[in-house]
């Protein structure tokens, strides 16, 4: 049992269609993917409709929230998602996206960087737009040399001199809703210094996942791409004290992350436990 929970399409900022990652989760031997974008459901359609024999498509999705002030990610399964309050959460999050990228762009113009919103609107096209987003403009228009330099406190990185924040669910809240919505909240990645960036990395405390457990959560992502082996092992721990499952994701990006998908994945031990406690939807699979 090969099951890889949390993978991203074009529908976010990955850079393949979601056709084309369920074929790769297929080739990379899965028995099940979870699609898991950020804030939208919208690839789903696709990928169901391309999901080849023998794989099983985990509907999913990652969403923005904050927790203490700082960015935080949330993995949602199995939700239903047209559980109203939830899904206006998620228009609201990816309207304001769209509000803030504008506002990023007119902050690099100001700072002589030459971008504009047309650039980064025509790299999103209809994707939920995001910092890969303007980053890749400007690399692009030669401002950085590679997309990855726009991730620094000179641009757009956490608190840079272009940032902006934007809209995000209260962590708890997010969680309720997610649980109201039938679905088993994951919290992604605690340990990873990438979130917001690759600037602002800030690992979720032990406390503050004990709280959020007491609110809902279902289970913590242990093993992902950039947790360290003694970070796994401290979650490994923290997750049979507070009873979590123990979810592992590859967070593949396509291009954007070298096509890693299935090279983290979940025990199907964790993986039966995780899927039991979601009732808002059903995982897909073509016999
Ligand atoms: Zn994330
Ligand atoms: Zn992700």
């Amino acid at each position: 049992m090969r099951a890889d929970l949390h993978v991203h399409s074009d529908a976010s900022d990955g850079t393949d269609a979601p056709a084309e990652v369920m074929r790769r989760a297929s080739r990379a031997g899965l028995d099940a993917v979870a699609l898991t974008d950020h804030d939208t459901v919208a690839g789903l359609a696709e990928a169901r409709r391309a999901l080849p024999d023998n794989l099983t498509l985990v509907p999913g999705m990652e969403l923005s929230c904050r927790l203490d002030g700082r960015s935080l990610h949330l993995l949602a399964y199995l939700f239903d998602p047209d559980y109203p309050e939830l899904a206006e959460q998620t228009r609201r999050i990816r309207d304001d996206r769209v509000l803030r990228a504008r506002a990023m762009v007119r902050r690099l113009a100001d700072l002589g960087a030459a971008v504009t919103w047309d650039q980064v609107a025509a790299i999103a096209g209809t994707a939920v737009v995001g910092r890969p987003h303007i980053a890749r403009a400007m690399a692009a228009s030669g401002v950085v040399p590679t997309p990855a330099d726009a991730f620094t406190s000179d641009w757009i990185a956490d608190g840079g001199r272009a940032y902006v924040a934007k809209y995000a669910l209260d962590s708890s809240r997010a969680i309720r809703l997610v649980r109201a919505a039938g679905g088993a909240p994951v919290l992604a990645h605690p340990r990873s210094a990438r979130e917001g960036g690759r600037g602002g990395g800030w690992a979720v405390s032990d406390d503050q996942i004990a709280v959020l457990t007491a609110v809902g959560l279902a289970g913590i992502e242990v093993f992902h791409p950039d947790q360290s082996a003694p970070q796994r092992a401290g979650l490994v721990g923290l997750a049979r004290d507070l009873g979590l499952v123990a979810t592992g994701g590859s967070d593949d990006h396509g291009a954007l992350t070298g096509h890693r998908i299935g090279s983290e994945t979940t025990s199907a031990d964790a993986y039966a436990t995780l899927l039991a406690q979601a009732t808002g939807a059903q995982p897909i699979r073509h016999e």
